[in-house]
């Protein structure tokens, strides 16, 4: 595969509280802010704790999900005094961190997330960032924890052939925490994952050339809502304790999904696939139960710095 060359890096944010009750990242952020991390190695480092407000009160969002709050419409809405807390707060971290797609906008960014799910250490790709999928392969070679795992997208797979790849991020989901609570070894996988991410951006900066190669990935297919009843749109089932806490164990044809509050067991119907954000809390109010995702190998070209 052909080899893929970029600029060094010079300039990477890590954020954290984009969902204010997702503790991990808000207590790294903090961490480093008392530590006053500015720099590691060649590579400065942009600090975002990105939802203070939503931090202070432990809660996902004051108005709005924060992460749907950057797509170009939103960004280029005019902000009126009753527009929601996010989007005011959009606005902002795009004039910090961007502006989205310009020549000063960070070289990286890593957004940091927890989830209530039995996931462990995940990269979560919104489209095909050869870089980000090195720092991937880097970590999940190096790291003293695992299984770490990929996961890609459904829209991602269709963007292959766009090779305008402007800004490279990722999204680091790791679980289980409930929220609003800190555990110490979700807390130290973090902390190893950004290590070992700094540490890659200072090889490479230096002129160390990453062999590419095939990438295990779990590319999103599709999403399940819990059984409702029909009339109050109530949930009439909880996710089945065989299901429960077993993200990324291969679900077949048969096998239990939900344990209905009347006894019933309702059973899964469609093809072999891989479950993940089972049992989310964020996502009862998203009407999903769990996710689903088909095993895909990506095969990642070399990588290094670019000489000019
Ligand atoms: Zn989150």
């Amino acid at each position: 595969m052909e080899h893929f060359s970029w600029k060094p890096f010079s300039r990477v944010a890590i954020c954290g509280g984009t969902h204010g009750n997702e503790m991990t990242g808000v207590y790294v952020l903090r961490e480093m802010e008392r530590k006053k991390v500015d720099k590691i190695g060649s590579v400065s480092v942009t600090r975002v704790l990105s939802n203070p407000e939503a931090v202070k009160v432990c809660r996902r969002y004051m108005d709005k999900d924060l992460n749907r709050c950057f797509t170009d419409a939103l960004l280029s809405e005019p902000l009126t005094a009753s527009s929601p807390h996010e989007m005011k707060r959009a606005h902002e971290l795009n004039a910090l961190l961007g502006p989205k797609g310009s020549p000063q906008a960070v070289d990286f960014l890593c957004d940091i997330h927890n989830t209530t799910a039995n996931m462990g250490v995940c990269f979560i790709f919104y489209r095909l960032d050869w870089i980000a999928m090195h720092l991937f392969k880097y970590v999940q070679s190096k790291a003293s924890f695992g299984p770490i795992r990929a996961i890609l997208h459904e829209s991602t797979v269709a963007l292959v052939s766009v090779r305008a790849l402007m800004r490279y991020n990722f999204t680091l989901e790791v679980g289980p925490q409930p929220n609003g609570v800190i555990r110490a070894d979700i807390y130290n996988m973090v902390t190893e994952t950004l290590d070992l991410i700094m540490d890659w951006f200072e090889k490479f900066n230096s002129g160390s050339t990453f062999e590419g190669g095939e990438v295990e990935t779990f590319c999103q297919t599709t999403v399940l809502d819990y059984p409702r009843d029909p009339t109050t749109n109530e949930i009439t089932a909880a996710v089945h304790p065989q299901l429960q806490d077993n993200d990324f164990k291969l679900l077949r044809p048969g096998d239990p999904i939900f344990l209905s509050f009347n006894g019933d067991v309702v059973t899964y119907e469609g093809e072999e696939a891989y479950p993940f954000f089972v049992n989310e809390c964020a996502y009862y109010e998203k009407k999903i139960a769990f996710q689903l995702a088909q095993r895909v190998n990506i095969s990642i070209p070399s990588v290094s710095l670019k000489k000019d």
